[in-house]
């Protein structure tokens, strides 16, 4: 079976902050409360107009998969791998915390998970997405504005295909090199 390129984008315009997908994902994924244990985060930009005319953005983040990964360049046991799909993956069990990772990524993606005794991020959900294909990440499926679309950048036909193809878009940090899979609309 032909391997897929799982990737995210993402329409900020979309996003009204309340944080539906940082409780969700937290929830489906034990991660820890607190704000310093996240897998994904929504930043805030600053307040735009004045008063009553006002507007904020707001940008949805997680991990971006990259397909050039500082994280697991620098991993001294392997312990961060990338999977056939395209999925960058955390052994915990081969995780020791040195936390060179964490400095390596350029986007804060990861965080260390005192609970597990290793570096966490976001998996892409593979728990759900590989045990009912038709079934998408919790961020994406409890966004109630649908800021996130998640799919095969391998099919041609998937919404993230179309949706590259047909809009202008970008990444964050292109300048770091790390070729990220989570791309945003313009
Ligand atoms: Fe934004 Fe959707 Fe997250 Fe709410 S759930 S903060 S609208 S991305
Ligand atoms: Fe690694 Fe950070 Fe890229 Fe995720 S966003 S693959 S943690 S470098
Ligand atoms: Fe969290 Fe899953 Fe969304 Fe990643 S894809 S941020 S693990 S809910």
């Amino acid at each position: 079976m032909k391997n897929k390129r799982f990737a995210i984008v993402l329409d900020t315009q979309r996003c009204i902050d309340c944080k539906a997908c940082t409780v969700a994902c937290k929830a489906e994924n034990n991660v820890p409360l607190g704000p310093d244990n996240y897998r994904n985060w929504v930043e805030t930009g600053k307040l735009r107009g004045t008063y009553p005319n006002l507007g904020q953005s707001f940008t949805p983040s997680q991990c971006q998969h990259c397909s050039n990964a500082p994280c697991e360049h620098v991993c001294p046991t392997r312990a961060t791998t990338t999977n056939p799909d395209g999925i960058v993956h955390v052994d915990d069990a081969k995780c020791i915390g040195c936390k060179y990772c964490q400095t390596a990524c350029p986007y804060n993606a990861r965080y260390y998970n005192e609970e597990i005794g290793a570096v966490d991020k976001c998996t892409f959900c593979t728990q759900r997405i590989y045990a009912v294909p038709s079934q998408s990440p919790a961020c994406v499926e409890t966004c109630p504005t649908k800021v996130r679309v998640f799919g095969d950048l391998n099919d041609p036909n998937s919404e993230v295909s179309k949706l590259l193809e047909t809009r202008e878009h970008y990444t964050l940090a292109p300048d770091a090199g790390t070729r990220p899979k989570h791309f945003y609309l313009k």
